[in-house]
């Protein structure tokens, strides 16, 4: 595929062929008023399916890859052009709370979709590292793990689609029936019999209406550091520079967090300014640093794509799980997932069926960072272990409904578990 780098490729001036015209309905919206009303119009249904995943995160990756190995009709759609969210377009890179205390044992808590990218990442060169002295928390590489998610979710058979932005929903009476999409294609429908909200801001479950609360959250950009190892750190060191950043998979490269001030990520005025200045602030940095002795050699290689939004949207969930429950830790018959302790010292917390449950609204889960807790438990909860172990059990629960022809809210709890052990998950000792 790749085959020549120069643009022309020896073509010389070859004419460009001709591509039909597509003859789409149009649906201006017009000012009645002066008010702008957007005029009823049918939407193009361009699937029907078993399970919709909205989101192609940690945990909308885990979810879509759960149900298609259940043997379900799966489909997976994502606004950007990859998966894996703020892990991998976010730059995020390490994948905190692997791991907890259980029964005075390191255990590893994410497994089953989780643990398996981690272990296939394992396989290849520069892909998955981990920190000096830690046997936990890996720091991996975002084109590898992209890459090692492309491999899954074609392998699982899921059906994908890239570049569109889910704005809306399909309703029938209080049940979800369907996601209203926008992309280059215009405005179209996928209708399916669970959909699993795992896009973060938890879009899908509010534009259903689904009681849910909202949270500040710092806001950041990560940075990536290329040429480190010419640097002279001890220098940077003297001169007030305490890190460059942290290690990264990728020799002579480090990853630089940023947390930023605590504000709306649903605000797009917010969302604007702070990637103005966030851009600039690193931009200085990193120049700064060039012209202190020792950071002659560092270049900048790379802003994230994608803005750093921690916390927005929280489902209020048929259960909500608190701070409190995770550190006693409570214990739970609708147990689908175990949540680790980012140092590895405390033990593993038990996330409930119900915390992935919307209280009324049906035909929804959601997972990852929006799943329901309390905002004391979020520093814990948003972690991309946690996103990818309640992103398998959302897979693997819609899929036991959509195969036993029951509610969301009705699956049989047992066969999810089990059909989440049969995946590799880790439910508790
Ligand atoms: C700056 C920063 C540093 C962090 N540091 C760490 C860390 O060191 N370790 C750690 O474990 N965690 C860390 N986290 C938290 C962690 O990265 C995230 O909480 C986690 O990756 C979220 O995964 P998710 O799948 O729930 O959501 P996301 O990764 O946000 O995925 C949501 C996906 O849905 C897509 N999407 C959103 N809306 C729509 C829509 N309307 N239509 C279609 N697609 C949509 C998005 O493009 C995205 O791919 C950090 C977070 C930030 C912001």
């Amino acid at each position: 595929m790749i085959a020549d780098q120069s643009e022309h490729a020896g073509q010389g001036a070859k004419e460009l062929d001709p591509c039909p015209l597509e003859n789409r309905p149009r649906y201006p919206a017009r000012i009645v008023k002066g008010k702008v009303i957007q005029p009823e119009r049918p939407l193009p249904v361009i699937q029907e399916t078993d399970v919709l995943v909205v989101g192609g995160g940690s945990a909308g990756f885990a979810a879509a890859v759960s149900a298609a190995r259940a043997g379900v009709k799966t489909t997976l759609v994502e606004r950007y052009g990859y998966f894996g969210g703020l892990w991998t377009g976010g730059i995020v890179l390490v994948v905190i709370s692997t791991h907890a205390m259980e029964n005075g044992r390191l255990t590893q808590v994410v497994r089953g979709i989780g643990g398996e990218l981690m272990d296939r990442l394992g396989k290849i060169d520069n892909a998955i590292t981990l920190r000096p002295k830690s046997q936990i928390n890996p720091t991996t590489d975002p084109e590898a793990t992209k890459f090692m998610m492309d491999e899954m979710v074609r392998e699982a058979g899921v059906k994908t689609l890239f570049h569109c932005w889910a704005t809306d929903v399909v309703m029938d009476g209080g049940t979800v029936r369907g996601v209203v999409f926008e992309s280059k294609a215009g405005r179209q429908a996928i209708l399916a019999k669970a959909i699993i909200d795992t896009t973060g801001d938890g879009d899908i479950f509010a534009a259903a209406g689904a009681e849910h609360e909202q949270r500040l959250h710092a806001i950041g950009l990560v940075h990536r550091l290329g040429n480190v190892d010419r640097a002279d750190l001890a220098k940077l060191k003297a001169a007030g520079y305490k890190s460059v950043g942290a290690i990264e998979p990728l020799p002579s490269v480090r990853w630089v967090n940023l947390r930023g001030p605590s504000t709306n990520g649903l605000d797009i005025h917010e969302l604007t300014r702070l990637e103005f200045e966030h851009r600039r602030s690193i931009w200085e940095r990193v120049q700064k640093m060039r012209k202190t002795a020792g950071g002659e050699p560092l270049f900048l290689l790379q802003v994230a794509p994608q803005l750093g939004v921690r916390t927005t949207r929280l489902l209020a969930g048929t259960h909500q799980l608190t701070y409190q429950e995770s550190r006693e830790p409570r214990k739970f018959k609708d147990v689908i997932a175990v949540g680790g302790a980012q140092d590895g010292k405390h033990a593993g917390w038990p996330i409930p069926y119900g915390a992935l449950l919307p209280k009324k609204l049906d035909g929804l889960l959601t997972a990852g960072r929006s799943f329901s807790m309390d905002a004391k438990l979020v520093e814990d909860g948003r972690l991309i272990g946690s996103c990818l172990t309640t992103g398998h059990a959302a897979g693997a629960a819609a899929a036991v409904a959509v195969q036993s022809g029951c509610r969301l809210r009705d699956v049989d709890i047992g066969k999810v578990q089990k059909l989440l052990v049969s995946q590799g998950a880790y439910l508790g000792s």
